[in-house]
């Protein structure tokens, strides 16, 4: 069952092949014996999961139920989940029991999807690696002396490794994207404002954005299609319809103008490069028509993102300071005390490095110099893509520069892990929608294909990852010691 897509398993419960609670049973059996070796998981939800299970069970002999319904889940940690642990991947949040549902948690348990548990993750999502959790690095599961990616890093390899059949991740600077490649799944980053980010950890608020992990195309087009929509609670959660992503998935790419941004192609290793190349050559046996772009002010993204990132995450993570909730010293002597010795305990050496960059990018005096610069840059960044989807319907390249890299190969430089992301920061500068699909494999780890959309466009991108996963068959490929 654990090969099954989503479609699959769902068609499998209405048929009465399986019960949910046998799914759901099936899927924890997976995660006991597996996840000692990858620790993908922080928080198993085991009774939680049974007892919906056996509600979606009801809801299913009732002739009731979502498309979904029975089909379980597994959240990133950055979701608040009422009564259940929301660590966010720190030492800071280690003894937080959520007071309330993430608007995306509340929407996949109101169709019944039960809740197998909460998924490993860089601490308040900094990271490409998946190594700067309180909890320890996840293992990538083709090759377990490679990171996982990150900061999604436990929602793909659990999903890769089929402990899950699908998971949610967020999106600040490639997130769910850059996993998903390491992990050879599909991850989609929606639109930002398509999906709520209400009771989801904020890290950049600007940026952030949350999506689905899943094995194909059409699996995160089901998943997106519960999590995304306006809310009233979320300000920047944008009031626009949500179209059916299902029904959009058999469009003929007969056409279809695919540009490759030229200074993604510039940069990349001639192996990577290879395995893109034939992907594009299936493109244009689907009948798409392939266009060299040009983004010119692409490179200046990932300097751009790591101001902006920080100034944001200094000012969001000023909340934890030992008063009201999380982490709190011991005996602090008086309240300066408390503040200091709770944050200088409380996390860990990545998100303080952040916190010192953004504090200072944002003191007077620096604040022209380092932020409203960034700022500035950011806009020419969506100029740039403005322009492209003038001739283009969307754009096609790497999510990585390399394949998995070691655990530990990047930790000491953290110039070199804000590299891995090189291709997929612009994106959320930009606000646009972009995923990553499985496009071959590099030395037995997987490579992943971005394509990038317009704004709102999830559903062009997604039948354009679909027609592709149609004619391929990477993204149903399990790593060997997981099948
Ligand atoms: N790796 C990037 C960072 O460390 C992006 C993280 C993310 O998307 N949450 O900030």
């Amino acid at each position: 069952m654990h090969t099954y897509t989503l479609k699959e398993l769902a068609t499998g419960l209405r048929a009465r092949h399986y019960s949910s609670r046998e799914l759901v049973r099936h899927f924890l059996d997976r995660i006991a014996q597996h996840n000692p070796a990858l620790n993908a998981f922080i928080t198993l939800t085991e009774e939680v999961a049974l007892a919906q299970a056996e509600a979606a069970d009801a809801r299913l002999a009732r002739g009731e139920g979502h498309w979904l319904t029975g089909v379980p889940i597994a959240h990133k940690d950055i979701f608040c989940t009422l009564g259940i642990r929301t660590s966010c991947g720190s030492k800071m949040l280690d003894n937080f029991l959520a007071p309330y549902d993430a608007t995306v948690v509340a929407k996949c348990q109101q169709v019944g999807m039960p809740l197998l548990g909460k998924l490993n993750m860089d601490e308040f999502a900094m990271g490409s690696s998946n190594e700067t959790s309180f909890y320890g690095p996840v293992k990538n599961p083709w090759n377990l002396a490679c990171v996982p990616g990150g900061s999604s890093g436990g929602s793909a390899a659990a999903v890769a490794a089929g402990l899950t059949p699908a998971a949610t991740g967020t999106d600040t600077g490639g997130s769910i994207r850059q996993p998903a490649a390491l992990c050879g799944i599909t991850g989609l980053k929606p639109t930002y404002g398509r999906v709520s980010r209400w009771g989801m950890i904020a890290f950049a608020s600007s940026l952030d954005q949350g999506g689905p992990m899943a094995r194909s195309a059409e699996d995160c087009a089901l998943l997106l299609q519960v999590m995304a929509g306006f809310d009233e609670k979320d300000s920047t959660s944008v009031d626009v319809p949500v179209p059916d992503y299902i029904a959009g998935l058999n469009q003929s790419l007969m056409g279809m103008r695919i540009g490759l941004p030229k200074e993604f192609f510039d940069q990349l290793d001639s192996a990577m490069a290879r395995a893109l190349e034939e992907a594009i050559a299936e493109y244009r046996k689907l009948g798409a028509e392939i266009i060299e772009i040009s983004l010119p002010n692409i490179n200046l993204s990932v300097p751009a993102y790591y101001v902006i990132a920080p100034c944001e995450c200094s000012s969001n993570l000023a909340r934890y300071d030992g008063v009201r909730y999380g982490y709190r010293c011991q005996n602090p002597k008086d309240l300066k005390d408390l503040y200091l010795r709770t944050r200088a305990e409380g996390f860990g050496a990545e998100v303080k490095r952040r916190i010192l960059i953004g504090t200072y990018a944002l003191s007077a005096g620096y604040y022209d110099a380092y932020y409203l610069k960034a700022q500035k840059i950011r806009r020419l960044i969506a100029e740039d893509f403005k322009r492209a989807f003038e001739t283009v319907d969307v754009l096609l390249g790497p999510t990585t520069p390399t394949p998995a890299f070691k655990l530990g190969e990047k930790l000491g430089d953290p110039v070199a892990m804000y590299l891995s992301d090189i291709f997929t920061i612009a994106v959320n500068l930009a606000g646009l929608p972009a995923m990553s699909i499985p496009a071959g494999f590099l030395d037995g780890k997987p490579v992943g294909m971005q394509l990038i959309g317009n704004y709102f466009e999830e559903g062009k991108l997604l039948n354009v990852a679909h027609q592709y996963q149609r004619v391929t068959d990477w993204h149903r490929k399990l790593p060997p010691g997981f099948a």
